[in-house]
C-alpha cells in the first residue's frame, strides 16, 4: 500500500503548508511555460501564493521526440524519484520540496509501487493525479498550445520546457541568451568524490607545471592501460534513443569508440602523459588519466575527457580499474545524450531569474527544471517551486528569495547558477555538491549525518524567516 503523505521522510502535507502560508497580497498574474516537472511546481507555487497562473503545455498538440501521452508530469523513463532516505542527497531535497508546498512528491507518495530504498511510482496513476490536481486548481488555467515568444504579456514568466524544448522556442531562447550559451547535447564525463581517491597513488600537477596545480593525476603502466581498454570494449553500452542516434560531435566522441578505432588512440589522446612526471617514480607514465575540480570546494573531481556512453555499473568497474580510483564513489556517471540547457551560470542569478542582455527588462523571466542543468524529475521540480515562488513575489513586487548555500536546494542552486566549470554540465543532487563542514570528522557516516542536520536546520530557519510552515520531523 502507498504510504500516506506526511509518514515518509519526515514530510509535511501540503494541506498543512497552505493553512499555515500567511495570506498573500497583491497576487498579479505568472506565466509558466511547459507542463514538465519544473513547470507543474512552478504553476502550483505560483498560485497557491495567489497569482492567477497561465500555464502553456504543447502537448498533445506538438509532441516531444520522448513523450508519449497528453498528461502533465509525464515520467519520460525511469519510473524513480530516486532515494527515499531522509538522510540521503535526493531524500533531504524532498523533504525541502514538500515543506515548500511540493504538488509532485506527495503525489508521488500516494501512487508509490514498491521500489526498495527508492520512491517509486506507478507512472500513468501519478501523472493522471497531478494532471487533475493542476488543472483542478482555481487559479491555473491550463493551455494547451506550444508557447512562442508572442505570447507574452510582460508578466512574469517561467520558462520550464525541459530537455527537448520546442525548435522555435529553443531559437527565441538562443536569440535572447546568445547562442554560445545554449546547448543542446551532453556528453559529460564520470565525476567522483574527492575523499575517495587514494592520494597516495595520484599527484597534483597541470601540464608543464604551468599555471595552478589544478589537476589530479592517476598514473597508468603499460599494463594496467591494456587491462583497461580491454574492460572498456567489453562493457556495456547504453543504446540510444532513435532520435540521439549517431549524434556524435568531434571532440567528444566516447571514449569506448576512441579505443574502438585503435588501442593505442587513448594513450596518444585522451589520456597522453605529456608534461606529467609520477613524483613515486620520477618518470613519465604510459598514460594519464587527469580529474578536475568541479567546483571551488573541490569536493568533487571529474575525469577529463571520459565521455562515455557504458552502462552506469559498467562505468563503475571500468573506471575503478585505473589506479588511484579504485574504491572511487561516483557522484555522477558519463552521460551522452539529447539535452537543451542553458549555460546558466553565466545567465541566471540564485533566485532562478534571468539577466536580459542590455539592461532592459521586456518581463521578468525565470527559467526552472532540466533546461537551467539540473538533472532529473526531482531536482527539476526542486527549482520549479522556488521559480514559481519568486515568479509570484515579482508578480506582486516582494523581494525574490533563495534558499542558503547548506541546504540541498541551496546546493544544487549553488551548482547551476555559480559552477566554476569552464565547461558547465548538468548535475543531479549528490553529496558533492553540499559545502564542506568547517571541521569536518574524519568518519564519512558522521560528517554525512552532519551535513544533512546542517541543511535541515538551515532550511527550516529560512522557511521560517519567508513565512513558510518548516517541514515537521
Ligand atoms: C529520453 C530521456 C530519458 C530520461 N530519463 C530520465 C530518468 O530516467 N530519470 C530522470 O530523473 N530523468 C530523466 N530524464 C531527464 C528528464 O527529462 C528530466 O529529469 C525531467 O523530465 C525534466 O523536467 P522538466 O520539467 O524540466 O522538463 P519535462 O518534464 O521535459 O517538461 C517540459 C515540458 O515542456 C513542454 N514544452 C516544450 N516546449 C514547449 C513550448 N514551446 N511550449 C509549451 N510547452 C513546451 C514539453 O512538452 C514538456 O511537457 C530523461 C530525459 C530524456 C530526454
Amino acid at each position: 500500500m502507498a504510504p500516506a503523505v506526511g509518514s515518509c521522510l519526515g514530510y509535511v502535507s501540503t494541506e498543512r503548508w497552505v493553512a499555515g502560508y500567511l495570506a498573500a497580497v497583491n497576487s498579479g498574474r505568472v506565466t509558466v511555460v511547459g507542463g514538465g516537472f519544473a513547470g507543474c511546481e512552478a504553476a502550483w507555487a505560483a498560485a497557491h501564493l495567489g497569482a492567477e497562473v497561465t500555464l502553456y503545455e504543447m502537448r498533445p498538440t506538438v509532441m516531444t521526440p520522448a513523450h508519449s501521452t497528453h498528461l502533465l508530469a509525464e515520467l519520460v523513463c525511469s519510473n524513480s524519484f530516486k532515494s527515499n532516505d531522509p538522510e540521503s542527497p535526493p531524500g533531504q531535497l524532498k523533504s525541502e520540496m514538500v515543506a515548500l508546498g511540493s504538488v509532485m512528491i506527495p503525489s508521488a507518495l500516494r501512487n508509490s509501487v514498491p521500489g526498495g530504498s527508492a520512491l517509486a511510482v506507478d507512472r500513468e496513476k501519478y501523472a493522471a493525479e497531478v494532471t487533475s490536481l493542476i488543472e483542478g486548481h482555481p487559479r491555473i488555467e491550463v493551455v494547451r498550445r506550444e508557447w512562442t515568444p508572442d505570447l507574452a504579456k510582460g508578466e512574469p514568466t517561467v520558462i520550464a520546457t525541459g530537455p527537448l524544448t520546442s525548435p522555435s522556442l529553443s531559437d527565441w531562447i538562443a536569440s535572447v541568451t546568445g547562442e554560445k550559451h545554449l546547448y543542446f547535447y551532453d556528453a559529460v564525463s564520470p565525476t567522483v568524490m574527492a575523499d575517495t581517491v587514494d592520494r597516495s597513488v595520484v599527484w597534483e600537477q597541470s601540464r608543464y607545471d604551468k599555471g595552478e596545480a589544478a589537476y589530479l593525476n592517476c598514473p597508468m603502466t603499460k599494463e594496467e592501460y591494456e587491462r583497461f581498454v580491454d574492460a572498456l570494449l567489453a562493457a556495456e553500452q547504453v543504446t540510444p534513443h532513435d532520435f540521439e542516434e549517431g549524434k556524435y560531435f568531434e571532440g567528444c566522441m566516447p571514449i569506448e569508440e576512441i579505443a574502438r578505432r585503435g588501442r593505442n588512440s587513448l594513450s596518444f589522446g585522451n589520456f597522453k602523459p605529456v608534461g606529467l612526471t609520477d613524483p613515486r617514480t620520477g618518470r613519465r607514465p604510459h598514460a594519464v588519466i587527469q580529474l578536475r575540480p568541479e567546483n571551488r570546494e573541490k569536493t568533487m573531481y571529474s575525469l577529463v575527457a571520459c565521455q562515455t556512453r557504458m552502462k552506469w555499473g559498467a562505468q563503475a568497474e571500468v573506471f575503478r580499474l585505473v589506479p588511484g580510483l579504485e574504491s572511487a564513489e561516483f557522484v555522477r556517471f558519463g552521460v551522452m545524450h539529447r539535452n537543451t540547457y542553458l549555460d546558466s551560470p553565466r545567465l541566471i542569478d540564485q533566485n532562478l531569474r534571468f539577466g536580459w542582455r542590455g539592461g532592459e527588462e521586456p518581463f521578468p523571466l525565470f527559467f526552472a527544471g532540466q533546461i537551467t542543468g539540473v538533472e532529473g524529475y526531482v531536482e527539476s521540480g526542486a527549482t520549479g517551486i522556488l521559480a514559481g515562488i519568486n515568479a509570484f513575489r515579482a508578480s506582486s513586487s516582494q523581494p525574490l528569495v533563495s534558499p542558503p548555500r547548506t541546504t540541498a536546494l541551496g546546493s544544487l542552486l549553488a551548482h547551476v547558477t555559480n559552477s566554476e566549470a569552464k565547461e558547465f554540465s548538468p548535475m543531479n543532487i549528490n553529496w558533492g555538491l553540499f559545502p564542506p563542514l568547517p571541521d569536518p570528522p574524519r568518519d564519512k557516516a558522521v560528517r554525512r549525518k552532519m551535513q544533512i542536520e546542517l541543511a535541515r536546520r538551515s532550511f527550516e530557519d529560512w522557511a521560517a524567516a519567508i513565512s513558510f510552515v518548516p517541514a515537521l520531523r
